[in-house]
């Protein structure tokens, strides 16, 4: 096998815990990092490094792990600028919000669906997402929710189905009937390219027993879950993630001291999502209480057409840091191993000896300059598997 060295890496974040000064980044200076094949093969100060078969000089600059966007809603097709522009303007905007994604989806062929996510995953691996977690939810009928999931399988492994998204318009009148579709015939459907199931669980939704029928008809079929939970307001989301043992509640926007102390002991992921707070110019979830509390917190973009287009974690960092009051380090950890704590991965999100060798060069000296220079394009180069990808 080829060894690649990367030398000269003047500031590595590995997030392995035993480099450095013990704080989660496992920061190295003057350090490179070997690569066979799709692993990372030796980590640690250049000056020990081993023999390699080609070297990689990045003259300096930092080098942190691939992001981990542990969720986004990309299967779909059209955009609602129109309604995000009288949003801001403060206009009133009547448009059907969320059915108009799903009126357009139904209406795409599958190559334009798979285009539109082929395009929407370049532009996050330009910035530096080297994993990305994709969900159904503009389909909300058998077929559609199925070819959604068939779509996203072939970006990404880490598929989520969400048929429980809204109640599909069809349904209006009998959201218990759309549930037995969603328990069942779309189960079924979806089953071979899915490996999580999530539900929308907030007031206008599904609500906790619902939630908790969906999810255990998915746990019955294989699906692991995940939950939106305490978008909008108070309620019963982040109890039902904890109760079932979820690998992580989302938005967590609405929190009370009781649901932190369950994330905490629960161990349930609380991934934020920052984004969707800055486009819907609302209030942030109060990270610096879930960090207090003992609470593992993930960021990531949520990147869908209604509340949150962007596709940028390093916008998210900022976000996290400037908005949220989150050190860098702790942004820059909970975008990346975080991330892969909440897709319960231990191949990916650090860069330790026998891990997937995904990670960004920067053109920074430090970390720091993601949440310090916002909205500038810092990745010099992105690697995934070893193979540069951005
Ligand atoms: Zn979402």
């Amino acid at each position: 096998m080829v060894s690649v060295l990367v030398d000269n890496i003047g500031e590595l974040v590995t997030n392995d815990a035993q480099h450095g000064d013990g704080a989660p980044l496992g920061l190295l200076r003057d350090a490179a990092l070997m690569v066979e094949g799709d692993r990372v093969a030796w980590v640690g100060e250049r000056r020990f490094a081993p023999a390699a078969d080609t070297h990689v000089d990045v003259a300096g600059a930092a080098v942190i792990p691939g992001f981990v966007d542990s969720h986004a809603h990309l299967v779909f097709a059209g955009d609602r600028a129109q309604e995000f522009a009288a949003r801001m303007e403060g206009r009133a905007y009547s448009a059907g919000g969320i059915q108009t994604t799903v009126a357009a989806t139904r209406a795409s062929s599958d190559e334009m669906l798979a285009g539109n996510v082929a395009r929407l995953v370049a532009e996050m691996q330009r910035q530096g997402t080297t994993t990305v977690e994709i969900k159904s939810g503009y389909g909300l009928t058998v077929s559609d929710e199925a070819r959604s999931l068939a779509v996203a399988a072939q970006f990404t492994d880490e598929t989520t189905y969400l048929g429980a998204h809204v109640v599909a318009p069809e349904y209006a009148d009998d959201p218990a009937a759309y549930i037995d579709l969603v328990t069942g015939p779309m189960l079924d459907a979806v089953r071979p390219y899915a490996r999580w199931i999530d539900v929308f669980c907030e007031r206008g939704a599904f609500d906790a027993d619902q939630a908790r029928a969906i999810l255990a008809a998915g746990a019955a079929a294989g699906l692991h879950a995940r939950i939106h939970a305490n978008q909008l307001g108070h309620g019963p989301g982040i109890g039902v993630a904890c109760e079932i043992g979820a690998a992580s509640a989302d938005h967590c926007t609405f929190t009370t001291p009781d649901d932190l102390d369950n994330l905490a002991q629960s161990g349930v992921v609380a991934t934020l999502l920052p984004g969707v707070e800055f486009s819907t110019r609302s209030p942030y979830p109060d990270a610096r209480a879930m960090i207090a509390a003992g609470v593992t917190v993930a960021l990531a973009t949520d990147c869908n057409p209604g509340s949150c287009y962007t596709s940028s974690m390093p916008l998210c960092v900022a976000l996290a840091v400037r908005e949220m009051r989150m050190a860098p380090a702790e942004a820059l950890w909970s975008a990346t191993a975080g991330g892969a704590k909440a897709l319960r991965r231990e191949d990916i999100g650090r860069l330790e000896v026998g891990l997937r060798a995904d990670f960004s060069v920067l053109a920074a000296p430090s970390y720091v300059h993601l949440a310090y220079r916002p909205g500038v394009p810092l990745m010099h180069a992105v690697y995934r598997g070893g193979q540069p990808i951005a």
